[in-house]
């Protein structure tokens, strides 16, 4: 696991005054990577910066200012600065991104070696985030997404399977399948309502429209190495192959997918869009939220060999406050707050992202630089952390659905055409600096109509 460092100094603080403010998700503890434009600017002119406060460092214009020369940092910086996409720094390892975090750090510290020339170059180096536009961090070769918290999977079990709602295979192995990488968007696009075949209640199969349309709040990882073809990776090895982490929202067609996926699985219901925050949040950064894997009970089977290790179990955890939120047209036009639907935490996961990664790779499968593995649904086990409407809606006395109540006296059984879903994410932990994960936003749109 990536160790404490300077980097991580609670003491320390940004000459970018608004990082300073420990509510904000980018102090200098956190120097998340992304890819950015100003507005207006052509998409190729997409590159790579770092979240600081309210700003954003501007990495190709920290190299062309010269102030990484000599510095360790400056390879690594030019590797970001490659190809208007993350994959390069990702594909360079944890040394890379960890030299080039610990000479940003040092440049937009008080008092750090670089900072005084930095700063007098804030003008050129940094760029408002308000006038940017945040793109995908990486070219997505492939994207994966899991089935990992338990709570998740035995409450949507209630409904197909009461006698057993948790299959016999998930306590084994973490679950996933192999989804869609071409239509993976940034926050902030608008994401169209899917047509599909759906079987209604009723019994009648038709196309149309999704009428059951629900989000899923996860986090996905960007692999940093990969591994060669029929090459696995060992479990104490995976903390090497995971870069950052994003919050990805799963946007999910419930009708279509009940009918589509027996027995194949899930297909068009996930296919038609996933939405990522933009800032990756390194491994390194994250370090200090590192917690035990999650407790199994006694009665649980322990993991297989290959899904063991000393380390993971002791570290291989994250403490990630995850939230959701909704904003309805009638909100948005009121200017009301979104209203928060769900509260929960990625410790709850029953399977680690070291057993994703290691099992996703056991059978020589190869993982790539900058590929996007999802963790699947964070739900936890109270109420409030049920991390779907799915889940939101259930009546588990009953097995049916009800409409959710909002504070504003809207009501939903699935997302309505208009709504937002809103995803944020915070670790905190005593004795060091919060950090946050920025937005994961995205808005339903009507569904095409159907070419003529
Ligand atoms: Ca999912």
């Amino acid at each position: 696991m990536p160790a404490l460092n300077p980097t991580h100094d609670p003491a320390r603080r940004s000459w970018v005054e608004a990082a300073n403010d420990l509510r904000g998700d980018f102090p200098i503890q956190n120097l998340p990577f992304g890819i950015f434009r100003r507005h207006g600017e052509p998409a190729q002119s997409a590159r790579a910066g770092v979240a600081i406060g309210d700003q954003i460092l501007d990495l190709v214009a920290c190299l062309d200012a010269g102030l990484l020369a000599g510095t360790s940092a400056e390879a690594a910086a030019r590797l970001a600065a490659t190809g208007g996409t993350l994959n390069t720094l990702m594909a360079a390892g944890n040394g890379a991104s960890s030299a080039l975090r610990a000479g940003l750090s040092d440049m937009l510290s008080h008092g750090g070696a670089i900072s005084a020339r930095a700063r007098a170059e804030a003008a050129r180096i940094l760029v408002p985030m308000e006038e940017a536009e945040l793109g995908l961090p990486a070219a997505i070769g492939a994207f994966t997404d899991f089935l990992t918290s338990i709570y998740h999977t035995e409450r949507g079990g209630r409904m197909t399977r009461p006698d057993s709602p948790v299959p016999q295979n998930f306590r084994h192995l973490p679950i996933a399948y192999n989804s869609r990488a071409s239509t993976v968007v940034s926050s902030g696009h608008a994401i169209r309502r899917p047509n599909g075949q759906r079987r209604r209640p009723e019994g009648e199969i038709a196309f149309g429209p999704c009428e059951h349309l629900d989000f899923e709040l996860e986090l996905g990882l960007f692999v940093g190495p990969g591994n060669a073809m029929g090459e696995p990776i060992a479990l104490r090895a995976a903390p090497e192959h995971i870069f950052g982490f994003c919050l990805v929202n799963d946007w999910s067609a419930r009708d279509i997918q009940r009918w589509e996926s027996h027995p194949l699985g899930p297909f068009l219901a996930k296919s038609a869009a996933t939405t990522i925050s933009p800032w990756v949040v390194t491994a390194e950064a994250m370090a200090p939220f590192r917690i035990a894997a999650f407790a199994r009970p006694a009665s649980d089977p322990a993991p297989l060999p290959y899904l063991a290790d000393p380390a993971d179990q002791e570290e291989g955890g994250m403490d990630l406050g995850l939230e959701a939120f909704i904003l309805t047209a009638r909100m948005r036009e009121r200017g009301e707050a979104p209203a928060r639907l769900t509260a929960t935490n990625f410790r709850h996961m029953y399977w680690t992202f070291g057993q994703m990664l290691t099992h996703h790779a056991s059978n020589g499968c190869a993982l790539r630089p900058g590929d996007l593995i999802a963790s699947g649904t964070t739900s936890g086990p109270t109420d409030e952390a049920r991390a779907c409407l799915s889940e939101l809606n259930l009546d588990p006395s009953t097995r049916s659905r009800r409409a959710i109540a909002l504070p504003n006296g809207e009501s939903r059984l699935w997302l309505d055409d208009g709504d937002e879903v809103i995803f944020r994410a915070r670790a905190e932990r005593p004795g060091f600096v919060p950090i946050g994960f920025g937005e994961c936003r995205g808005r339903v749109d009507p569904a095409p109509a159907w070419p003529a």
